[in-house]
Parts: structure tokens; C-alpha cells; sequence
């Protein structure tokens, strides 16, 4: 059965049909035994698709399909043969992947893991069309499918996506399940992707290529695309076999996980600093007499209203922009006064309210002569006496 889905890159339904395909049969998997059978073999329509966000070009109503163990007709021929050994001696080279452990998603005839596995590297592969699993040399095999939240059990040097992904109807979800479990297990993966390029299709206008088995046709912007949208920094991008194949080499963006790890710290921090600035108001309230408080608005009024609750009411409400004189602070009721006020009283202590304005307002308190016996300026530990 056909069933109807969002662009399986930005997740979204706007899209142009570019070409109907009704009634084709699958591809690849399972051939009939018999002229009876095969003309009795499901057939199915394909919807291809050009998604107007991100241009992505996918069948909108795939057909959902079982790879495991199945009659695959996927067939590796000399040239594709040749390619592999190639390919995978250049990523080694560039990348210098020696002694590393290596995990390749639907690892198909297995033939990369056997050449990556020449180097010393622990390989271990998961491929459903396999009837059972198996270890050869440095490479092991799982003959089921990948599952995101059971078996990342091993910070992998490389996780490896050859012609994976154009299979699934949610890519950005299954790549983003993987991600979550290694920033959550602490493991730093960096990722080899491989993925059929579309761009030659379109242009030669080989309507032939569209199958049952790629749900997602790539091109080098709608991967791009997906692998930005996965936070995920592209190291390279390239094509290969005569820009047939579009190959992403990233890994994850360090901006993203340092920011990412510290969601938690900033919260308890952010809890600490409110309770902070409140006591060391209430301290600084008891110990002196007269308080002034400079700067009124945006930034100002922030930490007034923080510390509010703890004002006498004698407290004076400065700033240096003579426009805001006498008006109020909005939502807090209280009136800005001009620091020339301030000038021949003596003033046991001013708070400054903005660190950023700070060198700006110690001016000012100079050039006016203002006699102040202490100055306290907000920083990430509380209200500093400077
Ligand atoms: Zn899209």
C-alpha cells in the first residue's frame, strides 16, 4: 500500500509533481519463479516530487518495503568492484583510518568493511539481508536491521551510510536518533555518507531511475540541506563514478555540542545568579544607608525588578540620559531621577546596574565629584563591590 508523506529532508508539504508513474512493480526485491506469478506481482504508483522548500526530490507516496532476508537482487559487478577498492583507499588515506573501529549501517555485500578492515580497523556492519550473522577476519556482521537506540554501544571512530539513505522516508529522524545517542552516551562519531546523486537523472531525463526502493533522490543542495539541518559540519562534499554518487564527510559541529552540553549548567546558573542578586541586595541594603541605583532602563529595570521586593523605599533611581528624568520605569512604579541630585550629598553606595556601561557611569561619578563611599556593579558572581 502507498501511503502519503512530508519531504523527508525539511519535513515539510510543498511540493510540485514533476513526474506520475503508475502501476510499476518493485525493482530489486524478489523476482517471480514464474511467468504466472510475475504477472501477478504487486504494482504500485510513484508520486516524484520536487519539495519547494528545500528542493529535495522524493516520491511522495512510497511503498513500504522489508529488506530482510529477502531475494535482493542487488548485484556487484567489476566496475562497482574497482570503485570500492578505490574509494575506500583514498578515505583511508585522507582520512588516516588505521586502528579505528568503524560501523557501517546496511553494509550490503560487506565489500567496503573488508577493505577498511585491511588496516587494522574493527569493523562491524549491519545488514538484513543476511540469513545469519557472522565474523570475517576484522569484520563482524549483524544480519538485522540498525537500530539507533541499542546498538551505539562503541564510541565509533566513523559511522558509514553508503546508498542508505535514499531508502527511508524519514532520514533527517533516523540520522537525528543516532546523533542524540552519541551526544548522550559521550561518543563523538564523525560520518561517511554515500547517496545516489539525482542531478544527472534530471538532466538526462532518465525517468528510468526513479525505483520503489529510493523513496529520497539527493542532490548535492537537499543533502546539504539535511546534514546542516542536522547540525552536523560538512568537512567535504564530492561526487563520484562521473557525479553519479554524492559522498558527505562531517562530523558534529563543535559550536553545537559545546552550547548543547551546557543547556543544564546554564539553567542552574541562571537559578543561582537571581537568588544571589537578591541576597547580596538585601546584604548591601543593610549595610548601607543610602542607596543609589544607576541605570533605569532595559538592562536596569531587569535587575530592579529582580531586587523590588527588597526596597525600602528610599532608594534613589539614576541615570545619565537626562531624556528619561523624572518619568517612571514601566511595570515597577518608580521615578528616574537626574545624578545631578546626587552631587554635595554624601552617598554610602550605588549600585551599577550594566556591567557593559560600567567605565561609562565610573566616568561620570568622577568628573561630578560624586562622594560615594562604595560602588557595586552586577558581574556573573552577584553585585561585585569594585
Ligand atoms: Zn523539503
Amino acid at each position: 500500500m502507498n501511503y502519503d508523506i512530508k519531504c523527508p529532508v525539511c519535513d515539510t508539504k510543498d511540493y510540485i509533481d514533476i513526474v506520475e508513474l503508475q502501476k510499476y512493480p518493485i525493482s530489486n526485491l524478489g523476482l517471480s519463479n514464474t511467468k504466472k506469478q510475475s504477472l501477478e506481482a504487486d504494482v504500485f504508483d510513484m508520486n516524484i516530487c520536487i519539495c519547494q522548500n528545500c528542493t529535495h526530490i522524493y516520491n511522495r507516496i512510497p511503498v513500504r518495503l522489508d529488506y530482510q532476508q529477502n531475494n535482493t537482487t542487488y548485484f556487484t559487478n567489476a566496475i562497482q568492484k574497482k570503485y570500492i577498492k578505490e574509494f575506500t583507499a583514498d578515505f583511508m588515506n585522507k582520512y588516516k583510518v588505521q586502528n579505528q573501529k568503524i560501523l557501517e549501517i546496511g553494509s550490503g555485500d560487506t565489500l567496503f568493511l573488508k577493505e577498511i578492515s585491511q588496516a587494522s580497523n574493527d569493523c562491524v556492519g549491519y545488514e538484513p539481508s543476511f540469513t545469519r550473522d557472522f565474523k570475517e577476519g576484522g569484520v563482524i556482521i549483524m544480519s538485522r536491521y540498525f537500530n539507533p537506540l541499542h546498538d551505539i554501544n562503541d564510541n565509533f571512530d566513523w559511522i558509514v551510510l553508503r546508498h542508505i539513505l535514499e531508502h527511508f522516508d524519514t532520514p533527517y529522524i533516523f540520522l537525528k536518533d543516532i546523533i542524540n545517542h552519541l551526544i548522550t552516551k559521550g561518543f563523538n562519531s564523525k560520518f561517511l555518507i554515500e547517496v545516489p546523486n539525482i542531478q544527472p537523472s534530471l538532466d538526462g531525463l532518465r525517468v528510468n531511475d526513479f525505483i520503489h526502493e529510493h523513496i529520497s533522490h539527493f542532490s548535492i543542495y537537499s543533502l546539504k540541506y539535511l546534514l546542516q539541518r542536522l547540525n552536523l559540519n560538512i568537512i567535504e562534499m564530492f561526487t563520484t563514478q562521473e557525479n553519479e554518487n554524492i559522498v558527505a564527510i562531517c562530523e558534529m559541529d563543535k559550536d553545537y555540542l559545546n552550547i548543547y552540553h551546557k543547556s543544564k549548567l546554564y539553567k542552574d546558573n541562571f537559578e543561582h545568579i537571581i537568588v544571589k542578586l537578591q541576597e547580596d541586595f538585601n546584604r548591601i541594603r543593610t549595610e548601607n544607608n543610602t542607596i543609589v541605583i544607576w541605570g533605569a532602563e532595559g538592562r536596569g529595570a531587569g535587575f530592579i525588578k529582580i531586587v523590588k521586593e527588597l526596597f525600602y523605599g528610599d532608594e534613589y533611581i539614576i541615570d545619565s540620559d537626562k531624556s528619561k528624568f523624572g518619568k517612571f520605569i514601566p511595570a515597577i512604579g518608580l521615578q528616574i531621577s537626574s545624578y545631578k541630585n546626587l552631587i554635595d550629598k554624601k552617598i554610602d553606595s550605588i549600585i551599577i546596574t550594566t556591567a557593559l556601561g560600567k567605565d561609562n557611569i565610573l566616568q561620570e561619578i568622577k568628573e561630578n565629584n560624586i562622594d560615594v563611599k562604595n560602588i557595586y556593579c552586577l558581574s556573573q558572581f552577584g553585585l561585585n563591590l569594585i
